[in-house]
Order: C-alpha cells, then structure tokens, then sequence
C-alpha cells in the first residue's frame, strides 16, 4: 500500500529491508553500534565486514550513539549504497519519554539522510522486537514523524517501511489508513 504525501512517494511492505535499493537502508542498532540481533544481525550479515569497519570508527570519533540519534555509514555489499544507523528506546512502560525518542529516531535518520543528498530511504519497525515498544502504539508515531517531516521537506522522494513480519505490516497499515484515509 501507498500513499503521496507533498511529492513523495510513502509505501508500506512486507519483507526483508536488507533487499531494498534505496539509496539508504535503516538499521535499528543498539548504542555501542557493534551489531546484534534482529534486522541489525540481518544487514550486517548481507552488508559485509565494511559496515561494521565504518561503525567501529564512528564509536571510536564520537563514542557510543545516543536513543534517538542516527549517524550513516557505507552499505558495504547490500544494494543500498548507505547504511543509517539510528538507536530506538527501549519500551519502559511509556513515562520515560519514549514517544519522543522513537520520533527522534525516525528525524534524525531522515534529517541525516537529507544531509548526504539522498533521495530514497527504508526503515524497519524501529524499537518493536527486542526493544519492546507495543506495536500499535509505535506504527502511528513512526507514519506521522516521517509523514510531518515530508510535508516540510521536499529532497526526499520515496520512503518505504519495509515489514518483516505480517503482523507489522498490519499495524502500520491500519495506522497509516487512520492518519491518510484512501479517498473515494
Ligand atoms: P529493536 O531492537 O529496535 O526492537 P529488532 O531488530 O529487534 O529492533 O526489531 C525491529 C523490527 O525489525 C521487528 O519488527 C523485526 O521483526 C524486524 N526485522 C527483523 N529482521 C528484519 C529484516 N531483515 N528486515 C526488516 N525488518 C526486520
């Protein structure tokens, strides 16, 4: 499914994000940036040794990525040419201001994404495996971060949410369907 939001292109489906050829691909890491479990094992294992390389020098510059930040590296092997990294919070119950942190993570990936010139990025489902954030609770906070940030910046002229599995792309369909209702 997809929707046009200001001159972009905004679609939702199901899959692996590791396949995608848009100009950047979105990891899901953790802070020390050093790969794990999850969509982050899945694109450094198709990506290769050069993307870790690229994240260990980022650590060593800049120390450990803080929740909410992002930071680009190089796509190594996967067809996108650029990996960006970015941290989700950790679901604690939602009073440890994870709203605010999960759209962070999705503005910064996409504000860095427009500082290198990019034109098309993917995200997975940011912080809902291991980290735990209720689905239908992260869903309308990822479509309407992304979304807000289109309607204000036009260099960006596709993203897609790549969904692992079919209970996520079920979710963001239902929450994309509420925040842009297919007209008639
Ligand atoms: P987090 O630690 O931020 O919760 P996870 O990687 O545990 O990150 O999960 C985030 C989402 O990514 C989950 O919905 C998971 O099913 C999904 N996922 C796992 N592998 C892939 C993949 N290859 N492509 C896209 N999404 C994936």
């Amino acid at each position: 499914m997809y929707r046009l939001v200001n001159k972009t292109k905004l679609s939702l489906l199901q899959g692996d994000i590791t396949r995608q050829s848009t100009d950047a691909i979105v990891n899901a890491a953790n802070s020390g940036m050093m790969g794990g479990g999850g969509v982050d094992g899945a694109i450094h294992r198709a990506g290769g040794p050069a993307i870790l390389e690229d994240c260990k020098q980022i650590i060593s510059q800049q120390g450990r990525l803080p929740t909410g930040e992002a930071v680009i590296t190089s796509g190594g092997n996967l067809q996108a040419k650029h990996v960006v990294h970015t941290v989700g919070p950790v679901w604690h119950g939602g009073l440890s201001s994870e709203p605010e942190l999960l759209a962070s993570a999705y503005r910064q990936s996409l504000r860095i994404s427009v500082e290198n010139g990019l034109k098309s990025i993917s995200f997975p489902s940011i912080s809902t495996g291991a980290y735990g954030y209720p689905l239908k609770l992260a869903a309308p906070i990822a479509l309407e971060t992304v979304i807000d940030f289109l309607n204000r910046d036009e260099s960006i002229k596709e993203v897609v949410f790549v969904l692992f599995e079919d209970k996520t792309y079920q979710a963001y369909a239902r929450a994309l369907e509420a925040l842009l209702p297919e007209t008639a």
